[in-house]
């Protein structure tokens, strides 16, 4: 474990001496002394710390690289994403976190000049083969963002239509029950039963942000993937959210990137820690946070950087 003490390359000024010396001088060269002295940055180990893989996967990624042009944005990502666990992506802006969540069901593909490399499976199955129809990946690997976007649609529309595309309902009741089913599983039903018509940008952004995850989960995915869910949401919304992330984690596997290290901690069995374009240490929630093994996922969790 890495001591989370005070470090002793900057020692607390001594406030008796302070005291005893207020030439402007003296206030002035310790005030420069209590200025946190700049260090130098870890390198990001080899091989990532913790424990990568995992037994029961639904997805595994291996030397898993992302180029945008000449630039590369991850290097070798080894991760496994369990089967019925929340796995959070965290690390400082711009450390490849939503290029991550990307690959896992090929979004990379529509940016003009990305390029993945490394080996990607769903169940087994290379998820770059050319027998893989690329629009039924992204139903069984689902994707809610940052911002709530649903359809300019009505409530009912926007849940049914990705089913009705995928060909999963055939009449008018199939649908009916399928759209319910999957509100109430997004935890919007109650709220919206009544006015099922009315257009999905009507709702507060909490509810179009489950209306979202019910889109999602209609087509019936393995996977859904979350990128920052809730940072356009309120405490209240966003409390909703967590909660039914935690729901959803009993029939759905999830993969989630967050800013919020309260976030992660509350709704994630495992943590993954990147930076700059490297996967760091990745292991149970609870050992990242109380128990990390890498001087960087300390600088981070401690609020060094980030
Ligand atoms: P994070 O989600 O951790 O903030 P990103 O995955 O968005 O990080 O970005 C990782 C790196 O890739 C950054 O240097 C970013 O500038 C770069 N990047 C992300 N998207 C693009 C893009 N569409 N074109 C070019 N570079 C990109």
């Amino acid at each position: 474990m890495q001591s989370m003490s005070l470090d002793p390359a900057h020692p607390t000024p001594d406030p008796a001496a302070d005291a005893a010396t207020p030439s402007p001088q003296r206030e002035s060269a310790l005030s420069r002394q209590s200025q946190p002295v700049p260090r130098a940055i870890p390198a990001a180990p080899e091989r990532t710390l913790g424990e990568p893989r995992v037994r029961n996967a639904a997805i595994t990624n291996r030397n898993v690289s992302v180029y945008y042009g000449a630039k590369r944005a991850l290097f070798d990502i080894d991760l496994d994403i369990g089967r019925h666990e929340v796995v959070a992506l965290i690390g400082p802006s711009g450390c490849g976190k939503s290029t991550f969540l990307r690959c896992l069901n090929r979004m990379n593909d529509t940016i003009d000049g990305c390029r993945v490399t490394g080996d990607i499976q769903l169940d087994g199955q290379d998820i770059h083969s050319p027998e893989l129809d690329v629009v039924q990946l992204r139903a069984r690997v689902g994707m809610v963002f940052q911002k709530p976007n649903p359809f300019p649609k009505s409530i009912y529309d926007n849940v049914a239509y990705g089913p009705r595309i995928h060909g999963l309902v055939r009449t008018k009741l199939e649908t009916d029950e399928l759209v319910e089913r999957s509100l109430t599983r997004a935890g919007l039903f109650e709220e919206v039963k009544d006015r099922l018509k009315a257009s999905g940008t009507s709702l507060s952004g909490g509810q179009q942000q489950r209306l979202c995850i019910a889109r999602a989960i209609a087509v019936q995915p393995e996977v859904i993937l979350m990128d920052e869910p809730c940072s356009a949401l309120d405490p209240i919304a966003t409390a909703k959210v967590e909660q039914l992330i935690d729901d959803l984690r009993k029939n759905y596997t999830i993969a989630i990137v967050t800013h919020s290290m309260q976030q992660a901690a509350r709704v994630s069995q495992r943590t993954a820690y990147f930076h700059l374009g490297r996967l760091v240490e990745v292991g149970p929630t609870g050992k990242i946070f109380r128990n990390p093994e890498h001087q960087l996922t300390v600088d981070y969790i401690t609020g060094r950087f980030g």
